[in-house]
């Protein structure tokens, strides 16, 4: 048996996107590029996907870019706007401190070029108010670049009051909707978003393929230098078959988004209120304003690597963090932004949920995270350190 409490990772593919995709690694298998008839029938399925995945966000399809998923997205959205603000003498960019790596390790590399960075606070609930976007706007600000929802607490950004802040002060607007897409609705227009992030395996679709929307008239830069596709934006051949699947992840999760995020939310509070019983632990991020399958919880006195691995014995596949900061001894970056104290953000642990979990899942989850947490402590020096009054609780 496993339970996969792991969906902010990745996911797994619907049986939808899996059938999309198999054409096009047997029978249609032409270049897009080719004058041929069998790169014709591959040209036209990229055009169908480039109109169903813009359509599902608002966009046009000449301002849809494929990229090799969110990482790549985020990567050119950030430089692409830096090179912009260069040219206008604007070397300022505003951004949060727990944006996923992708977005804060480019930003470090442009801080290296002379950018300056300002990452704006995101307070203890994990949300950051349109307010701050609008003080810390300047004279010099290219950008600003805010996710919608996090992914490692969930939380759900005010993007649409920050886009509209943007708009008026003329200063280019991306968004990390990694997380978001398939799961909240998304509209670049109405958000007044001018760059947006997405990848397909967040949503039940292939891993390696994404999308980078970009508003029609801004001169975006390529990051990977070659032939003309996607309009000189993003060179080398299509990955049509990945395409192809997250175009269809992406009908499906919109067709029933609703639907599912009611189902998953009931789900989520259900599981958030059995783990509000352990005694000394505390739930990460806004309880309301969040993903509807996001749950993330500290444990005081407990090692969240030693809880995973006992949860996998049990069957439970979940994660302390991001999946990029597991193995690593740093603790979390988000959970520092929001406040957390070293010792506590290492006993972390994250369960993101999808439709397909059930509620017996969710019964046995809570039963054996209390037990396991129940056995971490009585086996844990610092937690003796708590009881004997040696040491003062942080969770109360
Ligand atoms: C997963 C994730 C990414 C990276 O996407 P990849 O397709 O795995 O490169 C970026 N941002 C957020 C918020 C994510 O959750």
């Amino acid at each position: 048996m496993t339970i996969y409490l792991d969906n902010a990772a990745t996911t797994k593919m619907r049986k939808t996107a899996i059938a999309a995709m198999l054409p096009y690694l047997d029978t249609i298998y032409g270049n897009p590029s080719s004058l041929h008839s069998a790169g014709q029938d591959a040209a036209e399925a990229l055009l169908q996907a480039r109109q169903r995945i813009a359509g599902r966000i608002g966009a046009s399809p000449e301002e849809i870019i494929f990229t090799s998923g969110g990482s790549e997205a985020d990567n050119q959205a950030l430089i692409s706007a830096a090179r912009i603000g260069h040219k206008q003498g604007k070397r300022h960019i505003i951004s949060t401190a727990f944006e996923h790596h992708a977005v804060l390790h480019t930003l470090e590399k442009l801080a290296k070029e002379g950018f300056e960075i300002t990452l704006l606070d995101v307070h203890e609930n994990g949300i950051v108010l349109p307010q701050q976007a609008a003080d810390a706007i300047r004279e010099d600000t290219c950008l600003v670049s805010v996710m919608y929802a996090n992914n490692e607490i969930g939380t759900i950004q005010p993007i649409e009051e920050i886009g509209a802040i943007c708009r008026e002060r003329k200063v280019l607007f991306h968004t990390d909707a990694v997380q978001a897409a398939g799961h909240l609705p998304i509209d670049v227009k109405e958000q007044n978003i001018d760059m947006l992030s997405l990848s397909a395996h967040k949503f039940h679709g292939p891993k390696g393929i994404g999308v980078l929307y970009v508003k029609k008239g801004i001169p975006i830069t390529a990051v990977i230098e070659g032939g003309a596709q996607e309009r000189g934006r993003r060179a080398g051949t299509e990955n049509i078959s990945a395409i192809m699947g997250m175009a269809a992840a992406l009908d499906e999760a919109c067709t029933h988004m609703d639907d599912c995020a009611g189902r998953v939310r009931i789900l989520r509070d259900k599981l958030i209120a059995g783990l509000t019983q352990i005694p000394h632990a505390i739930l990460n991020g806004d309880a309301g304003r969040r993903l509807p399958g996001n749950v993330n919880f500290c444990f005081e006195g407990i090692e969240g690597e030693s809880l995973l691995l006992l949860l996998d014995d049990r069957g439970i596949c979940a994660s302390s963090g991001s999946a990029c900061t597991s193995g690593s001894l740093e603790p979390s970056h988000v959970l520092l932004a929001i406040g957390r104290a070293h010792d506590i953000a290492h006993g972390s642990l994250r369960l993101t949920l999808s439709e397909e979990n059930t509620e017996e899942e969710i019964g046995y989850t809570i039963q054996a995270v209390k037990e396991v947490v129940a056995y971490l402590r009585s086996i844990s020096p610092i937690w003796r350190d708590l009881v004997d009054g040696k040491k003062d609780f942080m969770i109360k």
